[in-house]
């Protein structure tokens, strides 16, 4: 059983000013996943908005180091993380979740787990040429030379979300663009009451 403890998530969330919430990245390398989820947790921590960045590269050093990229253990990496934000939310935070995350049965999973609206599901979306030429790690280059295997797009799959929250097309629009498109979705969500504009003008913590 869940052992209940003085100190809930709703007191967490009411000396936050705000909800927890999920905001769950999908898409292929290269498409922007790193790039904006670290440019949306700096706006958020400039408003006051208690976040925490989950990039599926870092977990990968620690708590899933011991997984690698086979279909299964990409469902463990997601099915860990998925409980991780869990818990995170469940501590009143809004956790900012960078991972191909590539079958739509783990997304959907990971959605399940959520109250409806606290998992925000951001499809960033850009076709795979334009990832190749990217290529900002070198991974595709080693893929297509066939170094690295179960790579996605290469020699792994990649399902595109068919409900998505939010659809950001990388090649079409800026990064201050999809941030701030994810940035309004967000804050109706977590802070019903405030628009994201009264909320700017507030809790202004540094300059950068
Ligand atoms: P991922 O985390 O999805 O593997 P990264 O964020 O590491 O992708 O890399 C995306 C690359 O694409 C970065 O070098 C970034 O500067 C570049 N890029 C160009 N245009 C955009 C855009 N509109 N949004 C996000 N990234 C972009």
């Amino acid at each position: 059983m869940w052992q209940k403890t003085k100190v809930n998530r709703v007191a967490r969330e009411n000396l936050h000013e705000h909800k927890g919430a999920v905001v769950w990245f999908t898409g292929l390398s290269g498409s922007g996943k790193s790039t904006i989820a670290a440019e949306l947790e700096w706006h958020l921590y400039r408003q006051g908005i208690h976040t925490y960045l989950l990039d599926g590269d870092n977990v990968r050093l620690g708590l899933n180091e011991d997984l690698g990229f086979s279909m299964r253990d990409r469902e463990e990496n997601i099915r860990r993380v998925g409980h991780l934000a869990k818990l995170f939310v469940d501590a009143g935070m809004v956790v900012i979740v960078a991972m191909i995350s590539p079958l739509r049965k783990d997304r959907e999973w990971v959605r399940s787990l959520f109250a409806q609206g606290e998992f925000i599901e951001t499809f960033i979306d850009c076709p795979l040429d334009i990832c190749i030429e990217r290529d900002p790690k070198g991974l595709y280059k080693k893929a297509l030379a066939g170094s690295i295997p179960d790579f996605t797009g290469i020699s792994s799959p990649y399902e595109h979300p068919i409900h998505a929250d939010l659809t950001i097309r990388t090649n079409q629009v800026r990064i201050s663009e999809a941030v701030s498109t994810i940035e309004t979705h967000l804050v109706a969500q977590i802070i019903p009451e405030r628009s994201s504009q009264t909320l700017q003008k507030t809790h202004v913590l540094h300059q950068r």
